[in-house]
């Protein structure tokens, strides 16, 4: 496909990664966001980047490249956005899920990740600022990280305005125009129409109701997140970025957390799927508590409750990206892991927008065509297990 001007709706990490790929390409781009760029689900995201938790194999090698092009990626942003490495450390108390976690670190030494099993005191040893209780196993993933996803929006909008896109915030996607070969033409907003060759939705959880104004069907379930802060403190976890520790009580979760570059540290429960919706300040102050119990030098934090983050979640939990079949020239960029998946999935839809290529051998089982004839009987047997059904 010959692009000429390039309009990609929805300025998170997702939309502002495409656009800034296909912008450097020298193609016109305009970037449309409805409210603050990297508001939405990027600003509540836990940002660990990781293939770890990812499943199937051709999904978690998706994960794993891109995951591998972070460095490269974030050096040509040419910008800070606090990428940082040092993987992620986990344990378990409970023979069970102990079990559990030997099973997974054994698949993914099987699918050649590097992740191992240590022992309590080399667990210490990585990271000597925890507090570690029984430890039934332990597992060390050493190439996995974080970044902060606002810092590279603003950083992709940055290079965008340096490329000459234009960057329009504020301003809301209310309906997609179509001809009589029924290509979007234009693309039309609270601030007036604007003509475009391709469109790319990259909305976040609004994806569905975008999409819908050109007849393109992209099925979601709902997926609440919770991740708090707490006050800024000194630097707490000296070696590894990513901890999840177990729950010290029966009938709780694990908690996993991180320190961002301001201080602050994000403490969330369960896994990256779990749905929370407790954004209250007792929730926040019981989940501090818990982190505390681990991590002895939170003491003194203020726990600094976060409204609920709405993940994007494709109904089966698997991106779904390319041009729709109900509109030629609209390309679909929706995904969970947005954060681990920026890099490669903006590099795909670059080369299929901007190259007219078909990237099928990657992007093949993540096609929105897979949703076209999904009847609700069908959605309910393709929906993905940890999320609900909108
Ligand atoms: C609690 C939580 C924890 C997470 N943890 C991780 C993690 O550890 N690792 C990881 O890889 N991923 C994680 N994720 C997922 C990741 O954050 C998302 O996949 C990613 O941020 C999605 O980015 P996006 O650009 O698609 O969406 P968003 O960041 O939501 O951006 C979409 C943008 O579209 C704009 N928009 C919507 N509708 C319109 C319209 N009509 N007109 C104009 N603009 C519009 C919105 O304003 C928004 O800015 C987490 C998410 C949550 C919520």
């Amino acid at each position: 496909m010959n692009a000429r001007h390039v309009v990609v709706i929805g300025a998170g990490i997702v939309g502002a990664s495409i656009a800034w790929r296909v912008a450097s390409r020298g193609i016109r781009v305009t970037i449309i966001d409805r409210g603050q760029p990297g508001g939405g689900a990027s600003s509540h995201s836990f940002a660990w980047i990781n293939a770890g938790a990812k499943e199937p194999v051709g999904y978690h090698n998706l994960n794993r490249r891109s995951l591998e092009m972070w460095p490269r990626f974030a050096q040509a942003l040419g910008e800070d956005v606090d990428l940082r490495w040092g993987g992620k450390v986990s344990w378990e108390s409970d023979p069970d899920a102990a079990q559990a976690l030997v099973a997974r670190v054994q698949q993914l030494q099987s699918w050649g990740y590097p992740t191992r099993l240590v022992s309590r005191e080399e667990l210490q040893e990585l990271e000597p600022a925890l507090r570690i209780g029984p430890v039934a196993a332990a597992e060390y993933s050493e190439n996995e990280g974080q970044v902060e996803p606002q810092m590279v929006v603003g950083a992709c909008l940055n290079r965008l305005r340096e490329l000459e896109a234009s960057v329009v915030t504020g301003v809301e996607v209310t309906g997609l125009r179509k001809d009589s070969q029924d290509r979007v033409s234009a693309v039309q907003t609270t601030n007036g129409d604007i003509d475009a060759d391709v469109v790319v939705v990259a909305a976040g959880t609004a994806t569905t109701a975008v999409a819908a104004m050109a007849g393109v069907h992209v099925p979601q379930a709902e997926s609440p997140g919770v991740v708090i802060r707490t006050s800024p403190m000194p630097p707490l976890l000296h070696h590894v970025p990513i901890v999840y520790a177990p729950p010290l009580e029966d009938g709780r979760r694990e908690i996993h957390l991180r320190q961002c570059p301001d201080g602050r540290l994000m403490i969330g429960e369960g896994d990256q799927e779990s749905l929370a919706e407790d954004d209250s300040q007792a929730h926040a102050d019981d989940l501090l508590a818990r982190a505390c119990q681990h991590l002895p030098g939170l003491k003194g934090a203020a726990a600094v409750p976060v409204p609920v983050g709405w993940r994007p979640m494709p109904l089966d939990g698997y991106p779904v990206m390319g041009f729709a079949r109900e509109a030629s020239n609209l390309y679909v960029a929706l995904t969970h892991s947005g954060v681990t998946l920026a890099p490669a999935l903006s590099q795909l839809a670059a080369l299929e927008i901007c190259d007219g290529a078909r990237a099928d051998a990657v992007l093949g089982p993540y096609r929105p065509e897979r949703f076209v004839s999904v009847t609700a009987e069908r959605a309910s047997q393709m929906e993905h297990p940890r999320a609900r059904h909108r």
